[in-house]
């Protein structure tokens, strides 16, 4: 069986459809399959057409989070309640079609682990497409991870990554780059990404420059790194000046036809000193975003809580309820 685990939120407008043609394209899977809906707080009708859908069919199952926790908690969450041999991660805007999935699963019966699906033409804006081919790139540079480039979420992978990324305690999530860290057999199949069906993108800017945090923070120290190595070059060239000053006063040579009383140099310290304060100031700001995390992880809260699930048994409930009895587990 495949168990496609799917976020909502928001999205009545394009559930029907959804459901429609998950039905339909599930004919050439040649397996049984389970939709997991998960419902990360939506503030319009999606609940309530995810029990309609459960009541048409009960291959569509839910989930309900108590509130919105984000797109990639709401994966986190799904991914606990899958009962299949391979799990789909696809989004509920069609943006990841579910047709494409027949060929994911045929390279998942070649004997891939992890097919994950490569964006090769978003159709979206150009500031956009551009702000994801950078973020991408210097992910790339940044990390010491090898994460795909232009991967998204979207993907298939075979039960035993599922419970790998299961077990995993980490609380600010960046699956794709979970995914990548886990490692098996990977592979990439790229596809033109449509435009979302219908409603808007639920994500704010200020969502997307977190999630792009998530993805650099969790997987590289080259930001710390890279501020430690510019203090060492500014604190040489410091130094340097320093020892320059004192040399040309105990031997009283002038490097400049002024003396240093008189150097009429307002303008440039001014702008040095304000520069470097900056530089400390988002160096302080860049530290502050790695101990937040830590901060997160340490207070141990569960990473979301399930409101109510819908046509799901009570053991796999019972498990998400408590994520933090998991982990203490695997502390020890
Ligand atoms: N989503 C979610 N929680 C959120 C925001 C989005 O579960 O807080 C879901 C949304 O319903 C959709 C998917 O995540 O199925 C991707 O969201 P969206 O289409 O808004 O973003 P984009 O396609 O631009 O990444
Ligand atoms: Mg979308």
């Amino acid at each position: 069986m495949i168990s496609l685990v799917v976020p909502i939120f928001n999205e009545a407008l394009v559930l029907d459809t959804l459901f429609e043609r998950i039905r339909s394209a599930s004919k050439e899977w040649g397996m049984d399959f389970e939709v997991i809906m998960v419902d990360d707080g939506s503030r319009d009708d999606s609940l309530k057409i995810m029990e309609e859908l459960n009541k048409k069919d009960p291959r569509f199952k839910g989930v309900s989070l108590s509130r919105n926790f984000g797109h990639q908690v709401a994966v986190t969450a799904g991914l606990k309640h899958v009962n299949g041999r391979v799990v789909a991660i696809m989004d509920a805007d069609l943006q990841d079609p579910p047709e494409i999935l027949t060929k994911f699963i045929a390279k998942w019966r070649e004997g891939y682990d992890v097919i994950y699906a490569v964006r090769a033409n978003r159709k979206e804006n150009i500031f956009i497409k551009a702000a994801f081919w950078c973020f991408y790139r210097i992910m790339a540079w940044l990390s010491e991870l090898q994460i795909p480039l232009d991967a998204g979420d979207f993907c298939v992978m075979d039960r035993r990554v599922v419970d790998v990324l299961n077990d995993m305690p980490e609380r600010n999530r960046y699956v794709r780059g979970l995914r990548a860290w886990a490692g098996f057999r990977q592979t990439g199949l790229s596809y033109d990404r449509p435009s979302r069906l219908a409603g808007d993108v639920s994500f704010s800017l200020h969502h997307r420059i977190k999630f792009a945090f998530d993805g650099i923070i969790s997987f590289s120290y080259k930001p710390l790194r890279f501020f430690g190595l510019f203090g060492l070059i500014v604190a040489v060239s410091g130094f340097l000046g320093i020892a320059l000053f004192v040399v040309s006063k105990i031997f009283t040579i002038s490097i400049t036809p002024y003396t240093f009383g008189q150097i009429p140099g307002f303008f440039p310290i001014i702008s040095a000193i304000v520069f470097l304060g900056g530089v400390q100031l988002i160096g302080l700001g860049l530290f502050g975003e790695y101990i937040g995390r830590i901060y997160d992880e340490v207070k141990k809260r569960p990473p979301y809580i399930v409101g109510k699930t819908i046509g799901l048994d009570q053991n796999n409930e019972d498990e998400s309820r408590s994520p933090t009895q998991k982990i203490e587990k695997f502390d020890i």
